[in-house]
């Protein structure tokens, strides 16, 4: 089998996003880069998350051709390889249903810098896209035209979530991390009677990411 340890990531990395809540029954879907063939291992098409094995991960290139598999790619391959061929930087992509997320991408056109921890590992704003028809190479376009060459995550309009990352731990972890700021974010509006709530001072933030890209966790002084 073709890209076996990718495929098992796959397999493994949809029971983690269902373990935490990002997507549920069928939704949402993810794919991983083979970095020595540029081939790229997407989960199937409409299968509950439990039931997939290594061996129903579809193995695509980057225009889309199927090259191992048996299933039917994730109805989002465009999507996910319309990204992987115009980032090269993008190693994993992790597509959910989020429920805080969808909120704002129905309300605002960014989740704007509601939390330290946003500003600090995914950057000032968080983008949304315009509306995009899903399971069309449209959608890809809508994501591509909101992504710029440091985005981490896009909101999808009326949908979900994208977030990209160099694996599958680095897309999960920003999938949560937008996913819990945009939760945020839609209480403190409601408790603040629907005003804009006090966000981070946008002076601040290239400050504060570039301190915690320097300074935090254990490898760093
Ligand atoms: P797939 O099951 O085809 O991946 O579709 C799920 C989804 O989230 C569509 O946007
Ligand atoms: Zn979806």
């Amino acid at each position: 089998m073709l890209l076996g340890a990718l495929r098992q990531q796959v397999v493994d990395v949809g029971l983690r996003a269902l373990a935490v809540g990002v997507v549920h029954g069928t939704a949402g879907n993810m794919s991983l880069r083979d970095r020595e063939t540029g081939l790229v291992a997407i989960s199937p098409s409409g299968m509950p998350y439990p039931s997939v094995t290594a061996a129903d991960v579809v193995v695509v290139d980057v225009d889309g051709i199927i090259r191992d598999g048996h299933r039917k790619p994730s109805s989002e391959m465009p999507l996910h390889t319309m990204i992987m061929k115009a980032h090269d930087r993008v190693g994993a992509i992790v597509h959910t249903h989020s429920h805080y997320s969808t909120v704002v991408s129905t309300i605002r056109d960014e989740l704007p810098p509601i939390l330290t921890e946003v500003t600090q590992v995914i950057g000032p704003r968080v983008p949304v896209t315009r509306y995009g028809i899903s399971g069309t190479p449209d959608f890809g376009a809508s994501v591509l035209e909101a992504l710029d060459d440091e985005g981490m995550a896009v909101l999808l309009r009326n949908h979900g979530l994208i977030a990209f990352g160099k694996d599958f731990d680095e897309a999960l972890m920003v999938a949560g991390i937008v996913e819990e700021a945009a939760k945020v974010y839609v209480h403190a509006l409601a408790a603040n009677g629907g005003r804009e709530p006090r966000l981070v001072p946008a002076n601040l933030i290239p400050g504060l990411r570039a301190r915690f890209v320097a300074t935090y966790g254990q490898g760093t002084a």
